[in-house]
């Protein structure tokens, strides 16, 4: 009989509860053993969820406190030394590894200062992983210090009563994800394979020992271009995990098309494979010719990615094939990847537009999905369901709230001179620092300052009508004033108006702008406790009113020193929403980019004449292949930001930042912007400083980890600047942190960028 299967649900609860219980334990509120107690009730909810929906394999270990990679490397001891030294538990070590731990000596313990691991998008999503740190004398074995958590996940579920399927990313994604550590920058973390697979041998015989009838276990790099010699490591690997010790394996593969490595996997003994039809349905036929008489086939046809309801009449045909291919007895019918990228429940939605609405499936409708696709597979009568399922996708393509006339003659006008500024670079650099004037290493930082509870208070008073407007615009004034004034005390010389105003930059814009929907309750986790409420692209998008002037304006007037006006960008606008799925994103980013041109313009008409775009999730969007794609995506990505960047004068200095992601200089330099920021406080190859300073326009490589409320000292600083200053010519060196602040505290603030303007000001004296 065919059967339904989630690879894997949200972790963060209807209510962020995760995100609350980790970080008071973080501040010492609460104990080890709430953490756990949280987590593991975390886990039962969304089992038995998942079980009451009526799914048949239920995946388990697909909870994480952090990340589920960086689970495994605390399983596999993939610990660097230096978070050894301090005598620190299991989880504690697992936490200063993903966000860095610095803590003060006390009379019953040692003080600790260590920075946190790289972390890096996962793939083309929004989720970040922290980056599997790999040395000579890495010591793989299975910590049992910390548990074993699959297995201890696996037993927990099954105490409940739920037979579950562990699932873990594989050993060929672990270490090609992985990256050599500062102390062994020669290592090919690949080349340690043959170390680690007897390791999940290990882990696999105890899950079989425990009961687990199959394991799912990821190999998501199989979407990625993989050379040769990758490529030609499956066969071996498998071969080796396969035997009678080890339970089922069913690969799994998502976000792309497998089509290309398929040669690597198609005898493989593994007892199945899962494919992501949601993403690529052109893959069909040929992944399905790889399938031995036996092996299970697992169909990922509700989107794991996206929020749009499932067009059950399309996934029905897939499923139909699938049987048709392999017989029902050996299909799945499955989400496509993991929930963990979709809103936990749209149930908790109040405030939607009804028919709208009728057109989203979050992660807990998506169960209901499968689990009707499954049975109608099955032949049992879902008649209702299905005719409901296909009103809503009808009363989708026929409204008119998706189309919107004024916007397509527009975006009709777009042509290359829009999208050009209109000087050269050299030129416009010229014009630039007559103006400015600014000092050699300028400072300034990424636009973000603590989001204190304050400021939240304030937003939740004013989201529920109990202070007006005005009383709420007086409160961020006075928040702009205390940013601009402290960036005036440290010496900071581009200033910021710190963006109280924002929950989060692309929602904030998201709200502003028609064409979009926003939810209450649309959390989604983007790395430890920092979770994004995507907006969702409902219609053709347009800006009806200014958004970010006001605030800048304010922030201007207070200061003589230039104050950078910030925007998104239409690309990570785009990538940060959900997209619509009924037209192309190319058309989505350049709507957005005539919506940001006229932002773009009204602030350099206002006095802001320092602007930064942000486009963080550019190298996200990335097609995850080489080929036309690809390249169409680099056109338009930076059509898009040229487009809402070029309608301004030479003199008007364009800024763009970048973060979390391998980026190629190329690519950016293709968006001409005067000054870029990149995150930079974690790259240790010195090939890739290399590659940006041979990027024409200014760069500030970012010096410090906002994502740890550690706090570099000034001689910290001026050591990673002369380090970079070896291979990074002065004339071009911006001064800034990673990313923006929003999610430190200002204690910590205050003294690393004191610590950092102090360090810029050591080496203008030196130049
Ligand atoms: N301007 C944004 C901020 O400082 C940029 C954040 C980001 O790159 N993710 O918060
Ligand atoms: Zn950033």
């Amino acid at each position: 009989m065919v059967q339904s299967s989630v690879l894997g649900f949200p972790r963060i609860g209807g209510q962020r509860e995760l995100k609350k219980i980790t970080e008071s334990y973080w501040s010492g509120k609460v104990t080890v053993d709430a953490l756990l107690a949280k987590g593991k009730e975390l886990r039962k909810h969304n089992w038995e969820l998942q079980k009451q929906a009526g799914v048949d394999v239920i995946a388990s270990n697909d909870f994480s406190f952090y990340d589920q990679v960086l689970d495994l490397s605390l399983l596999f001891n993939v610990i660097p030394d230096r978070y050894l030294k301090f005598d620190l538990a299991p989880i504690d070590i697992l936490f200063a590894m993903g966000r860095g731990l610095q803590r003060k000596a006390t009379d019953t313990t040692a003080a600790v200062d260590v920075t946190a691991l790289e972390m890096v998008k996962w793939f083309d999503s929004n989720y970040h992983y922290v980056r599997p740190t790999l040395s000579n004398s890495t010591d793989f074995k299975l910590n049992e210090s910390a548990g074993l958590k699959p297995v201890a996940e696996y037993l927990e579920a099954k105490e409940l009563g739920i037979e579950t399927r562990p699932v873990i990313v594989g050993p060929i994604s672990y270490l090609y994800l992985g990256k050599a550590d500062k102390d062994s920058l020669d290592l090919e973390p690949l080349s340690l394979l043959e170390k680690l697979v007897p390791v999940y041998k290990t882990l696999l015989a105890k899950l079989k020992e425990a009961g687990a009838k199959s394991v799912q276990i990821d190999e998501p790099i199989l979407v990625l271009d993989l050379p040769e010699s990758v490529q030609a490591k499956f066969q071996a690997t498998y071969e080796a995990l396969v035997d009678a010790s080890s339970p089922e394996i069913i690969l799994a593969s998502y976000f792309g098309d497998v089509r290309p490595n398929l040669s690597a996997i198609k005898s493989l003994p593994v007892a199945g494979f899962h494919f992501d039809f949601a993403r690529v349905p052109e893959q069909f036929e040929e992944v399905a010719s790889i399938l031995n008489d036996k092996q299970i086939f697992s169909v990922g046809v509700v989107d794991g990615r996206n929020i749009w309801k499932n067009d059950f009449a399309k996934s029905s045909e897939i499923i139909s094939k699938a049987i048709a291919k392999v017989g029902a007895d050996r299909v799945l019918v499955a989400t496509s990847s993991s929930l963990l990228h979709t809103p936990v429940d749209l149930k908790s939605e109040s405030k939607l537009n009804p028919t709208i609405k009728d057109w989203f499936s979050f992660a807990t409708q998506k169960l209901d999905e499968v689990v009707v696709l499954t049975k109608s597979a099955k032949g049992d009568d879902v008649t209702k369901e299905l005719e409901a399922n296909a009103a809503s996708i009808k009363s989708r393509k026929e409204s008119s709230i998706t189309t919107n006339p004024k916007v397509q003659s527009k975006l009709a006008e777009i042509d290359e001179s829009m999208a050009t500024r209109k000087s050269p670079f050299e030129q416009r650099l010229t014009v630039q620092q007559a103006k400015y004037n600014l000092p050699l290493f300028p400072t300034t930082t990424i636009g973000s300052f603590p989001q204190t509870k304050d400021i939240r208070v304030n937003r939740n008073k004013f989201n529920k009508g109990e202070i007006t407007a005005e009383q709420y615009d007086e409160f961020i004034k006075k928040e702009i004033a205390e940013v601009v004034k402290f960036q005036e005390d440290i010496g900071l010389d581009v200033l910021v108006h710190g963006e109280p105003e924002r929950n989060d930059m692309v929602q904030y814009f998201g709200e502003k702008l028609d064409g979009f929907e926003f939810t209450q309750n649309g959390w989604v986790q983007s790395y430890g406790s920092r979770y994004v409420r995507p907006p969702i692209v409902v219609g053709d998008v347009s800006r009806t009113v200014a958004m970010s002037v006001k605030e800048s304006v304010y922030a201007q007037s207070l200061t003589s020193k230039p104050m950078k006006g910030m925007l998104t960008g239409p690309v990570t606008c785009l990538r940060w929403s959900f997209p619509r799925d009924d037209i192309s994103q190319k058309l989505q980013a350049l709507q957005l980019s005539l919506a940001l041109r006229e932002e773009v313009v009204d602030l350099e008409q206002a006095g802001i004449t320092v602007i930064q775009v942000d486009e963080p999730a550019l190298r996200e969007g990335l097609p995850l292949r080489a080929g036309k794609e690809r390249s169409d995506y680099l056109d338009w990505a930076a059509q898009s930001f040229r487009v809402s960047t070029s309608g301004v004068d030479d003199s008007t200095q364009i800024h763009s930042h970048f973060c979390y992601s391998d980026l190629d200089p190329n690519h950016i330099k293709a968006l001409d912007a005067d000054v870029v920021s990149i995150e930079f406080s974690k790259k240790d190859d010195p090939n890739y400083i290399q590659e940006f300073s041979n990027y024409p326009n200014h760069i500030g490589l970012g010096l410090f980890d906002i994502h740890s409320p550690r706090i570099p000292s000034k001689d910290e600083f001026v050591k990673r600047i002369s380090e970079i200053l070896k291979v990074y010519p002065a004339n071009k060196f911006w001064v800034n942190p990673d990313c923006g602040l929003k999610t430190r505290g200002w204690t910590e603030v205050k003294a690393s960028l004191t610590n950092m303007v102090d360090a810029a000001k050591h080496f203008r004296e030196q130049y």
